[in-house]
């Protein structure tokens, strides 16, 4: 048979005008639909999403909680691959895998030049996607400020060991770098859900001699061990404040993360708190937020209360990829479940409801 004709033909890349991503469409009204495809403008990319996940804010957008426009796609945890690179945006070859964090900051700003990289441009301004710009639950994203925003994913790392660095990873070991956890230092993280069991994990590698971790749920307090909790306090049995206050001899913890948002978990933070002690917040609190005075110290216990939110940007990636690499965290215990992006309505389904003991879903598109 004669070769020749059997020689691939020149590669044409197929360029498709449309997409498949999922829409808010309203509150409890989301869908998967065919969109247009995004098309990369200066010194922005489009990456082809391999993997990415949905986050508990996600649910909180689809309950109505938090408010985003009709129309916005969402989700805001993208692994994927270069599909398209805009002018201007040199250093980056198209068919590279990135890791792209939750928090896309411009780079150029007074917030981003300060080193607020998360408040860029403002209050909460660095959330974007799937915020305020098409998000990632998606076939294709749009990545803005791509130079500051795509991390190169090193070889010896799968898309499934890095996805959850964009939002939970980097959000829960803020919390410990925020509460500036010492060697040695004694902590309580409240609430172990993904970004709390990140949190644990944050404590662990801040270098804490202690942690103690408060939780009812039994998959979640086994995780709670494997990501660094020493013991695990069952609320529902065992008042935490009593049981933490017996713990460290009446004491206190040096650091306590708050990670649920509400109104209990924050008070069981302070009440645990030993006189200058720092809670580090990372909750997403509603309605009104009281301090109570007593834990407070009447406002004379040189306390300090921080509030952290998601860290992003490429450098943070890279960070936060090295300790995977080097074997120091692995959050793949976390992803209990997967979906593909058509069946991603039932994802939020179970993940909204915690059914099968999940944490955390892969979704790929
Ligand atoms: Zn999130
Ligand atoms: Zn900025």
């Amino acid at each position: 048979m004669n070769e020749t004709l059997l020689a691939p033909e020149p590669k044409q890349h197929a360029v498709p005008s449309t997409m498949r991503a999922l829409v808010f469409l309203g509150p409890k009204n989301i869908g998967v639909e065919q969109v247009s495809m995004p098309k990369a403008g200066f010194g922005e990319a489009v990456i082809r999403v391999t993997l990415t996940t949905i986050c508990g804010t996600d649910l909180h957008i689809l309950r109505g909680e938090y408010p985003v426009k009709p129309g916005l796609i969402i989700g805001h945890e993208p692994v994927g691959i270069i599909h398209e690179l805009g002018i201007g945006v040199t250093d980056y070859a198209v068919g590279e895998r990135v890791l792209v964090g939750a928090i896309t900051p411009c780079g150029q700003c007074n917030y981003c030049l300060s080193g607020k990289w998360s408040q860029c441009g403002g209050p909460i301004g660095g959330w974007k996607f799937g915020n305020t710009i098409n998000g990632a639950q998606a076939e294709y994203l749009l990545v803005p400020n791509a130079e500051v925003n795509l991390a190169k994913i090193p070889d010896d790392l799968t898309d499934e060991q890095v996805v959850l660095l964009a939002d939970i990873a980097s959000t829960g070991i803020a919390a410990a770098e925020s509460g500036e956890v010492k060697l040695g230092d004694t902590v309580a993280v409240f609430a172990q859900g993904p970004i709390g069991l990140c949190a644990t994990a944050g404590a662990r590698l801040r270098g804490a001699g202690f942690i103690i971790a408060v939780e009812s749920d039994p998959v979640r307090s086994a995780m709670a061990k494997r990501m660094g909790a020493d013991v695990v306090i069952d609320y529902t049995k065992t008042n935490p404040a009593e049981e933490i206050r017996r713990m460290t001899g009446g004491k206190g913890v040096d650091v306590a993360i708050e990670a649920l948002g509400t109104q209990e978990t924050f008070e069981g933070a302070l009440r645990v708190l030993r006189a200058g002690g720092t809670l580090s917040s990372l909750g997403v609190y509603s309605g009104k937020l009281s301090v109570p005075l007593k834990p407070f110290a009447a406002g004379l216990g040189d306390h300090k209360i921080v509030t952290t939110l998601c860290p992003g940007g490429k450098e943070r990636m890279r960070r936060l990829m090295e300790l995977v690499r080097h074997g120091r965290l692995d959050l793949r215990p976390l992803l209990t479940h997967s979906f593909s992006l058509n069946r991603i309505t039932e994802a939020y389904e179970l993940f909204g409801q915690r059914r099968e003991g999940v944490i955390k879903i892969a979704i790929r598109p």
